[in-house]
């Protein structure tokens, strides 16, 4: 008899941990795929150093297919073009796979159609892709001959909150360390309606904290507002106020990948997909969706929208719970694993250039027991050992160690 086949389309932070933990819950006795449109591994909250030479492509990348060999999984590097859920087949350039099973952890793609004059070849970088912050550096070096104001911001509807903030007071940093701190303005621009409320509603203490911290390093903060476009040298936002820059580098919205979006029975209108706790799909118990990819409603409506942040640890805490639900049911057991994405526990460091705030809560999205920031040099230590340590898991595959 034919082993069961796993298709797992995403090779990142969900699809590596769920193609893997799938592999090691059932001892190898399953055929599990991995296809990803990248062949690298992108540790992407590393990102935000990239534009200041502090990290190169290479030091935060790894290439998949030793990974996944070396655990027996087989990996294609192609992009998923069709679902065919009725048939259970995924066509790519590469061929049509078919499969008992499929995790979708196909992740995001930048929005920039929510503010003109973003995106390749706008007038503001952004860091939330490999080339995006590459550019965003040449941007940067240019910059250093010819200083100006600088304008950092999130637009309606992003969630990648913390990577914004953690650009802003890097390049507050870099700023300082290039002597350049006392002429250059520095901007805040954030759909958030206060400080330090991140898309997950605020930590107790945050907005404080986050005054404080910009304050401290002389930024101007303009909060609750939705952007317009994007000139050449100048932010026009949906009031008509505008600022200047000589650089920029504003986060977008996410969306779900169009191939996902296609599939209307699975996915909402943004193109990620709507699953149970179990992490299956509404309306289809062999496929699953983790990571970015999964859509997450927030529990409330703020006067400008913004996002909630959908960050690694959750893509690992889902993918673990989707690898359980999938081996029991090949077991012949029922998938009883559950973890809503709320009630996931929030880590996340903030970096700022040689300081930062560690930040802890019980879960993701309130009502909360517990929530905790700290702040100080031991953040940035954290953040720079973690980044080590998890590229040396992934890498290596050991997808079971915290
Ligand atoms: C700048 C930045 C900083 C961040 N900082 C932090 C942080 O400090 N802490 C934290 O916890 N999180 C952070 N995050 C969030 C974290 O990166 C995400 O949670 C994580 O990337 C989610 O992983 P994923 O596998 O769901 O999606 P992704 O990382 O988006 O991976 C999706 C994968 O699917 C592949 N793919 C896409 N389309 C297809 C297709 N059609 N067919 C096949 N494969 C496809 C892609 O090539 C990719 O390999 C940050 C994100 C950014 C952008």
């Amino acid at each position: 008899m034919s082993r069961t086949k796993v298709l797992v389309l995403g090779g990142n932070f969900a699809g590596l941990t769920a193609a893997l933990a799938v592999h090691h819950e059932l001892h190898g006795d399953v055929d599990v795929r991995v296809v990803s449109a990248s062949d690298k591994f992108l540790f992407n909250p590393s990102l935000i150093w990239l534009p200041f030479g502090k990290r190169s492509p290479a030091d935060i990348t790894f290439p998949l297919a030793p990974t996944f060999e070396s655990h027996g999984v087989d990996f294609e590097h192609a992009e998923a073009t069709a679902l065919d859920l009725d048939g259970r087949k995924v066509t790519t350039p590469a061929g049509v796979y078919d499969y008992d099973y499929l995790v979708i952890a196909t992740g995001y793609r930048n929005n920039f159609a929510v503010v003109p004059g973003l995106g390749p070849g706008g007038n503001a970088y952004t860091i939330t892709t490999l080339e995006d912050a590459i550019k965003a550096g040449e941007g940067w070096r240019r910059f250093l001959q010819a200083p100006g104001d600088i304008v950092v911001g999130a637009t309606q509807g992003a969630g990648c909150f913390g990577a914004a903030y953690e650009y802003l007071f890097n390049i507050s940093h870099q700023l300082r360390k290039a002597g350049l701190k006392r002429q250059v303005k520095l901007t805040w621009v954030s759909s958030e309606p206060f400080l330090g409320h991140f898309g997950i509603g605020g930590l107790p203490h945050g907005e404080a904290l986050l005054s404080m911290f910009l304050k401290k390093e002389h930024i101007t903060p303009v909060l609750n507002t939705a952007m317009d476009h994007v000139d050449e040298g100048r932010l026009v936002l949906a009031d008509g106020k505008a600022v200047d820059f000589a650089y920029a580098m504003i986060v977008p919205p996410f969306a779900g990948q169009e191939v996902i979006a296609a599939a209307t029975e699975i996915a909402d209108a943004k193109g990620y997909v709507k699953v149970r706790d179990t992490y299956q799909t509404l309306t289809r118990d062999e496929v699953y969706a983790v990571g970015i990819a999964v859509a997450v409603d927030a529990p409330w409506q703020t006067p400008t929208p913004v996002g909630v942040p959908k960050t690694g640890f959750p893509a690992e805490r889902m993918a673990h719970v989707a690898a359980r639900n999938i081996a029991a049911q090949i077991r012949g057991e029922r998938p009883v694993s559950q973890k809503a994405f709320g009630d996931i526990p929030a880590v996340c460091v903030m970096d700022a250039g040689n300081n930062g705030v560690i930040m802890l809560a019980d879960k993701m999205l309130p009502p909360r027991k517990h929530g905790v920031l700290i702040p100080g040099p031991q953040a940035h230590a954290m953040k720079l050992a973690f980044e080590k340590y998890f590229l040396w898991k992934a890498r290596h595959g050991y997808v079971g160690l915290p």
